[in-house]
């Protein structure tokens, strides 16, 4: 069932004329122009107050900028990356209740129509957040592939590594991601240990990743 665009809209950057003139032409939309809507150019007296029109609270000013600036205030789907972004709940308001910075991700109106009549899946969209978050966070692709490897191995499986490369996945260690198992010397050559120790994901990490919502995929 297609969920109305107030469930989860809260419009954001420029809108120029062409958005303006579409906006209008729909009345659904309306309420994105309304004071109580959200978009850039009807905000003002809109941010005083602390809930929406329906009686939402508000995304938080830093979350949403958060979103926004991850996505570069336009909408974060490489192919789309029109100028007019919005903040689209991923799952849904209606559900979560929350405005979680994982679990929000800006969009296009049209992309964001798109999300709402389910063309564009919510496992879609989390990776698309994904692909943000390899740009801007401050995790490698690398620690991010290993996280999830570990994550779907489970706490007590692990995985072997070598310790002269820990230096590859310092942040997730720095972050208490990962813990590091030594294991007993097999093999060495010139002094050095030549069999791999073992990293294992934490509570810590599997929170992590949960949050991200990768689990679902
Ligand atoms: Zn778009």
């Amino acid at each position: 069932m297609r969920s109305t665009p107030k469930a989860c809209h809260a419009a954001a950057g420029i809108l120029n004329d062409r958005g303006i003139q579409r906006a209008l032409r729909n009345d659904e939309r309306r309420w994105a122009l309304s004071p109580a809507g959200g978009a850039t150019r009807a905000r003002g007296a809109d941010e005083m107050s602390d809930a929406t029109k329906d009686g939402r609270p508000r995304i938080p000013a830093h979350i949403r900028r958060r979103v926004l600036v991850e996505a570069g205030h336009r909408c974060a789907i490489p192919s789309c990356r029109h100028i007019i972004a919005e903040v689209h709940h991923i799952g849904p308001w209606s559900t979560t209740r929350a405005h979680r910075y994982d679990n929000l991700i800006a969009l296009c109106l049209n992309c964001h129509d798109r999300a709402d009549r389910g063309e564009i899946d919510r496992k879609s969209l989390r990776l698309y957040k994904l692909n943000l978050r390899f740009a801007h966070d401050k995790y490698s692709q690398l620690e991010m592939d290993i996280l999830f490897e570990l994550y779907k191995n489970g706490q007590e499986v692990g995985m072997p590594w070598f310790a002269f490369h820990l230096i590859l996945l310092k942040r997730i260690c720095d972050s208490g991601f990962i813990t590091f198992e030594e294991t007993a010397i097999g093999l060495s050559m010139d002094n050095l240990k030549t069999n791999p120790d073992l990293i294992k994901i934490t509570d810590k990490g599997r929170l992590f990743v949960e949050k991200l919502g990768l689990h679902e995929l």
